[in-house]
């Protein structure tokens, strides 16, 4: 399942929060979500709104165009 991502503010790196889409549909979370980033070591808080799924890494069968 891809992971849940979100761009940590004090860096901007994508981070993962440590959340799969198969535990959180981002589309009815209500409430905001606190996460240690491990890029900053600070404690960020995110809503669905903030948050991506994470690109799967080139499907094998993916046609290019
Ligand atoms: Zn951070």
């Amino acid at each position: 399942m891809p992971r849940i991502i979100i761009s940590c503010p004090t860096t901007g790196q994508d981070v993962p929060t440590g959340h799969r889409t198969q535990d959180i549909d981002l589309k009815i979370m209500a409430e905001p979500r606190s996460f240690r980033c491990p890029v900053c070591q600070q404690v960020h808080r995110w809503m669905g709104c903030d948050a991506r799924v994470e690109t799967l890494e080139r499907p094998p069968s993916a046609p290019v165009h």
